[in-house]
């Protein structure tokens, strides 16, 4: 009989235990929390105090191993924000128009996104159970041994480990007392802090209110901080301050707001002055892509890792659950053909390959491998690539291939450089300044003067 065993209960281990389920006998998944009944915050994913975003080509993979669960989310009070049209957005350069794009993300809050996946995808967990350490030897991994809730342990034996631990995976020790030898791990630093806190948006605000991205400017004054706001179910807001390392957004009541107020434009701090909190304010420092190399090195038989303890990718760009979605998808189609023996580490690696790329431009290298330097731009594609960035801000056009090849990493623009150009030099209309980027939004405009302070203090850069 061919068993994998999942660890890991979290977002990729459900969708490698689907991936598998077809292909072997039988498939156990082991988690080390108790789940609640309800869509509510756990030890095992402190991340989900921040705000999740699906970019679509999340949504997709996510649809082609569980189909029905986006409906189910949106059933559960999950946003669908149609960009440009659903946010208000401040980019490097100045504030996009509103357009309707016809792409979109879905905003909620990371434990409805477990819960409902928990609930569709129909997996059998055995909660309250440690994954301890691995047994084999260096050529293949037989099972792994568990820590049962009542302190005994239990020898697993399995065609396939998977680990789907996350970030914080042990897995390299593990395979270490097997006598494999460590696999190479690129480790790049975002150099970025954020925090996060929940608001209800109370006074009819949630039915007017767009999501909200202020982006750190560009110039030389800018201070590095951003903000943003995203509505999520139970008529809620989420909002995440972020900032360098150096200068963390607080988790501090007042010094959070404070933080906000000094963002730029200030309609963040004024929702968040004018909204009733929902807890406290959380912190994250470990912004950093992490990607161990498993698929570099010749691996023993009978182990994978998938989700953030094969590839984390900071959250910047939201693509972290895109990332293990795609790799996932890559499982379920591939395993028949390559088989449970085959190199199945080095196909998911494919498809991690194009998040990696896109989280890891401009951060600050720390691996110890030096990678081969991009080469540095002449100063006339800079200048081209200036008035492609600003132009996009007013063409509809521009705006859909932007937005569009950010949700699909590694699927390239629709458009050439020569076409986003002659598209770039039609446009005559200068960047929208902060008054006129708000008035796009009049619901919104018309709740602040009624219920908040909103004071528009600083111009964009037209
Ligand atoms: C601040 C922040 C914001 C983010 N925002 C976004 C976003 O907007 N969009 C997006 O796509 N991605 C986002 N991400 C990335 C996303 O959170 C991860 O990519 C995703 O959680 C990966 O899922 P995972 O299952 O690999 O790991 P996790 O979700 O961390 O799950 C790991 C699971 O393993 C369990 N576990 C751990 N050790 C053991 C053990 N020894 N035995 C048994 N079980 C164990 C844990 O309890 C947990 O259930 C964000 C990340 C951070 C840090």
């Amino acid at each position: 009989m061919s068993r994998a065993v999942v660890l890991g209960g979290g977002y990729a281990g459900l969708l490698a235990a689907v991936a598998l389920r077809d292909h072997v006998d039988e498939v156990m998944v082991i988690e080390r929390d108790r789940y609640p009944d309800l869509p509510e915050q756990r030890l095992g994913v402190p991340q989900s105090r921040h705000c999740h975003l699906m970019v679509e080509s999340c949504m997709r993979a996510l649809e082609a191993l569980m189909p029905g669960t986006i409906e189910c989310l949106l059933s559960a009070g999950a946003r669908r924000i149609d960009l440009t049209n659903n946010a208000l957005i401040s980019a490097p350069m100045g504030w996009f128009e509103r357009f309707d794009l016809g792409t979109s993300v879905i905003s909620c809050s990371r434990a409805l996104v477990d819960h409902v996946m928990r609930e569709n995808a129909g997996i059998e967990i055995r909660q309250e159970t440690t994954a301890d350490r691995l047994f084999g030897d260096k050529q293949r991994v037989g099972g792994v041994v568990l820590n049962r809730g009542d302190g005994t342990t239990e020898k697993l034996d399995a065609a396939l480990v998977v680990d789907a631990t996350g970030r914080n995976s042990k897995a390299p020790d593990w395979l270490s007392t097997l006598g494999v030898p460590a696999a190479r791990a690129s480790v790049v630093s975002s150099g970025m802090a954020s925090s996060s806190r929940r608001y209800a948006a109370s006074n009819g605000l949630y039915d007017v209110l767009p999501a909200i991205l202020l982006q750190p400017q560009d110039s030389a004054s800018a201070n590095g901080r951003g903000a943003t706001v995203y509505p999520i179910e139970n008529e809620e807001f989420i909002v995440t301050l972020t900032g360098p390392k150096s200068d963390p957004p607080p988790v501090t009541e007042d010094g959070f707001l404070q933080y906000a107020r000094s963002v730029g434009p200030e309609i963040v701090a004024d929702l968040m002055a004018a909204s009733p909190p929902v807890g406290l304010v959380n912190g994250y420092r470990n912004l950093s892509n992490i990607w161990r190399h498993y698929d570099e090195a010749t691996f023993p038989r009978g182990f994978l890792a998938l989700g953030d303890a094969f590839v984390a990718v900071e959250p910047t760009h939201s693509l972290g659950m895109a990332s293990a979605a795609l790799g996932a998808r890559w499982l379920s189609e591939n395993l028949p053909s390559v088989g449970l023996d085959g190199n199945l580490q080095a196909g998911i690696a494919e498809a991690a390959t194009a998040f990696w790329d896109v989280t890891r431009m401009q951060q600050t290298a720390q691996d110890k491998k030096p990678e081969k330097p991009s080469s540095s731009l002449s100063s006339l594609e800079r200048r081209i690539s200036q008035q492609i960035a600003l132009a996009t801000l007013r063409s509809k056009e521009l705006a859909k291939d932007f937005f569009q090849t950010r949700a699909h990493p590694g699927e390239g623009s629709a458009l050439t450089t020569q076409e986003r150009l002659k598209l770039a030099m039609k446009v005559r209309k200068p960047p929208l300044s902060t008054l006129e980027a708000m008035a796009q939004f009049p619901e919104l405009e018309k709740w602040v003067a009624e219920f908040g302070v909103f004071e528009c203090k600083i111009e964009s850069t037209s």
